[in-house]
């Protein structure tokens, strides 16, 4: 069922829908993450800067399911940039998720300013050809950054995790996945819960399935082809985000739905985010 996994282009399976942990704390996220498991979630979103990889492993690895039922996503940051540094910043990340692999390695920011992405990149690569990640990605990534990859080393990411909701769409950089066998994964998907689930065109949907907006909008993810990992700390929360396999929308939703998109961001620019 296309609507509840992508095949990545290395061949790798990864659910459509997961669980972000953003803004949650290392003790929280072992609650957290347990309950979505509990919910049904089968895919988690952390990254070393989130400081909560500790957390999230230890509930992976007390949840009662099978490793390889777990996609397992982390991040490389800012200050890790640089192949041995890179590197070394993956080992630190496996010891504190306390896992033998993760499902999905991605490095979070492209850091333009220090430009050595491309040398990360390559230690990414070595990373999955040891089988320590079974797919490796990016985050945040523009088209130029992405043109540079598959150009100087040949290995398209698997993923690029961008900022997308209704309000910030970004059609140019989905085509360019699209075109090049790179799924795109939302962050923010629910625009960080900041006026978008207000909307009064969500709330209209919402009201003719008797769904929630923020099911509406995870449900225009799935249905547009995203990955989404929406963030909650909020037990009723966590299951309503990951109960949306009961409804669809119809081409007028999506398309009123396309339309609501205003081009503006809830997070920082990324050609412009270098902090580390
Ligand atoms: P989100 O869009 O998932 O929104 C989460 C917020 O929306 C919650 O804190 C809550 O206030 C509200 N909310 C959640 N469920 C709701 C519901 N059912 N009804 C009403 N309100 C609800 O925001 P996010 O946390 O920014 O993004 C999700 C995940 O994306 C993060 O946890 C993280 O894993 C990832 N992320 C990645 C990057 C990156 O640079 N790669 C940046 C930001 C976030």
């Amino acid at each position: 069922n296309t609507l509840q996994t992508v095949a990545l282009n290395n061949g790798v399976t990864m659910p459509r829908l997961g669980f972000g942990v953003w803004q949650v704390g290392d003790d929280e996220a072992v609650t957290a993450v347990g309950l979505a498991l509990d919910a049904g979630y089968r895919s988690i979103d952390t990254a070393s800067a989130y400081g909560n990889e500790r957390g999230v492993g230890r509930a992976v690895r007390a949840a009662d399911l099978p490793r390889d039922e777990v996609f397992v996503t982390t991040k490389l940051w800012n200050a890790d940039h640089g192949h041995d540094a890179a590197l070394k910043a993956f080992d630190t990340s496996l010891a504190k998720l306390d896992l033998e692999y993760v499902d999905l390695y991605l490095v979070h920011w492209p850091m333009p300013a220090r430009d050595d992405y491309v040398d990360t990149w390559r230690a990414l690569e070595r990373i999955a050809g040891e089988g320590r990640a079974r797919a490796v990605g990016v985050s945040n990534f523009a088209v130029p950054h992405l043109e540079r990859l598959a150009a100087e080393t040949g290995l398209v990411p698997a993923v690029n995790q961008i900022e997308l909701h209704p309000y910030f769409t970004q059609p140019e950089l989905r085509a360019h996945h699209a075109a090049h066998g790179i799924a795109t994964e939302a962050w923010s998907p629910l625009g960080q819960g900041r006026g978008l689930l207000d909307d009064p065109v969500l709330g209209r949907i919402a009201a003719a399935h008797d769904r929630s907006p923020a099911q509406v909008v995870l449900r225009w993810h799935l249905q547009s082809g995203n990955i989404a990992i929406p963030k909650s700390v909020t037990p009723s929360r966590i299951k309503e985000n990951h109960a949306l396999s009961d409804f669809t929308l119809t081409l007028e939703d999506m398309d009123s739905i396309d339309a609501l998109d205003r081009d503006t961001r809830y997070g920082p620019d990324p050609l412009r985010f270098n902090a580390s």
